[in-house]
């Protein structure tokens, strides 16, 4: 056999196929640690890519998977239906916001984005409003890498580079209120009157609840979303809420929609959905939204994988095996009490806490030789980018856990 470097051939995510980055070789992973090809063990502190959330490897998911694999690894799911699929769904309607019943499962999160978008567009099509064909979306926002998500996404992120290939959405500011701070009725002017300018061309709104991820680490005012939902209802524009970072307890409430305590039409989920082991995704739909189309034009190869579905359907059970909410409140409190001091550094900008999301904003990011160093000498694995230092520790992190995370964190922050 030719021994090709392999590793000069594999493409990495947003980076050069030329110039790959360096990467640390991962042999195996459990609970709150990935293990390296030199033995040496690192925590994982953003629970890859915010979808660990109850840790790696966890025995019940990986036994679901496995004895699904002997009986059936894999089915289209057109013409054909099973138990797999009907047992997550039965699982979800146990814990999805009351009203959201018709679930159309996808293979990743960015795929169930444009699902959404998709249904938006065939509702307001199947009750006589064809020309509302467009979305607003905020600034700040970030809803996946295909096109459709690419378009709902932060207009200042990668929408230049693919200009003219991206349909043209509608953006509001970033809302200003931020979590835990008092409301002022004007932050919500700038959509207000975004909705009503375009209010004949807008198929939906989507935003993520709360919580803006990748583009922002962001947290923002709950009285926004219940502000949006009455302004939506009454133009006959859909709500999309991306719940595919926050839903699963991640801010600390089951889904972050929760702390305004308003629904939207449409909801994506995904990321920790199969407690990091599988990718899977579903966007859910309102019975008024779903039984509105006559035929919903999408269906992925990979549609409800059974082997995902077991995944994600043993997942959910997870969530009623601990105090998952207790584990995050009390994340949250050590995190607080842990970052908050690193305001004084001079690279540090802001620090923002919520549920079992650590951000620090800082001025000048670190350079990855020195990322790797610190993952070597920490023993804790974090992947800084853009102007975020950040930590999403899966739920089961101890005390200690959180401790050296934030430890981390600001060895990582530190630099000038
Ligand atoms: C990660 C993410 C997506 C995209 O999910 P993929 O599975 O990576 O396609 C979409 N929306 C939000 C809010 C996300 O955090």
């Amino acid at each position: 056999m030719t021994d090709y470097n392999t590793q000069a051939h594999i493409w990495k995510p947003y980076a050069s196929a030329k110039n790959p980055p360096a990467a640390f070789n991962v042999v195996s992973s459990s609970g709150m640690t990935i293990v390296l090809d030199d033995g040496t063990e690192a925590l994982d502190g953003i629970s890859s890519w915010w979808c660990a959330s109850h840790g790696h490897a966890q025995p019940t998911v990986v036994e679901a998977i496995r004895q699904q694999a002997l009986q059936m690894p894999h089915v289209m799911f057109a013409g054909l239906s099973h138990e797999p699929a009907e047992e997550l769904t039965a699982e979800l309607l146990r814990v999805l916001p009351p009203g959201l019943d018709k679930i159309f499962y996808a293979d990743s999160g960015s795929v169930a984005v444009e699902c959404a978008l998709k249904m938006a567009i065939q509702y307001q099509q199947a009750v006589g409003r064809p020309d509302r064909r467009k979305i607003a979306a905020l600034k700040g926002g970030y809803h996946g890498d295909t096109i459709g998500a690419m378009s709902v996404s932060d207009p200042d992120g990668m929408h230049a580079m693919f200009q003219g290939l991206l349909p043209r959405q509608y953006f509001a500011p970033q809302p200003q209120c931020r979590f835990g701070q008092p409301w002022v009725e004007s932050d919500f002017d700038a959509i207000a009157a975004l909705l009503h300018e375009r209010d004949s061309e807008l198929a939906a709104v989507i935003i993520e609840p709360i919580f803006q991820g990748a583009n922002a680490m962001y947290f923002y005012h709950p009285e926004y979303l219940r502000r949006l939902r009455e302004e939506c209802n009454s133009r006959g524009i859909l709500l999309i809420f991306d719940e595919i970072a926050t839903g699963f307890g991640r801010t600390g409430e089951l889904w972050a929609q929760n702390y305004a305590g308003v629904t939207p039409d449409i909801m994506c989920i995904g990321k920790a959905l199969t407690a990091g082991t599988i990718t899977l995704a579903a966007a859910v739909a309102s019975s008024a939204v779903a039984d509105a189309i006559p035929a919903f034009m999408h269906g992925p190869t990979f549609m409800a994988n059974p082997l995902a579905c077991r995944a994600a359907a043993a997942a959910v059970r997870l969530l009623d095996s601990y105090d998952w909410q207790g584990n995050v409140k009390r994340i949250e409190s050590e995190l607080k009490a842990g970052l908050e001091p690193f305001r004084t550094l001079p690279n540090v900008r802001d620090v923002r806490v919520l549920g079992a999301v650590g951000v620090l904003e800082v001025e000048k990011l670190p350079c990855p030789d020195f990322v790797r160093k610190t993952v070597r000498e920490t023993g804790v694995w974090l992947r800084p980018y853009g102007k975020f230092v950040y930590t999403m520790p899966p739920f089961i992190a101890s005390t200690d856990d959180i401790q050296r995370i934030v430890a981390a964190m600001g060895v990582l922050a530190d630099v000038r």
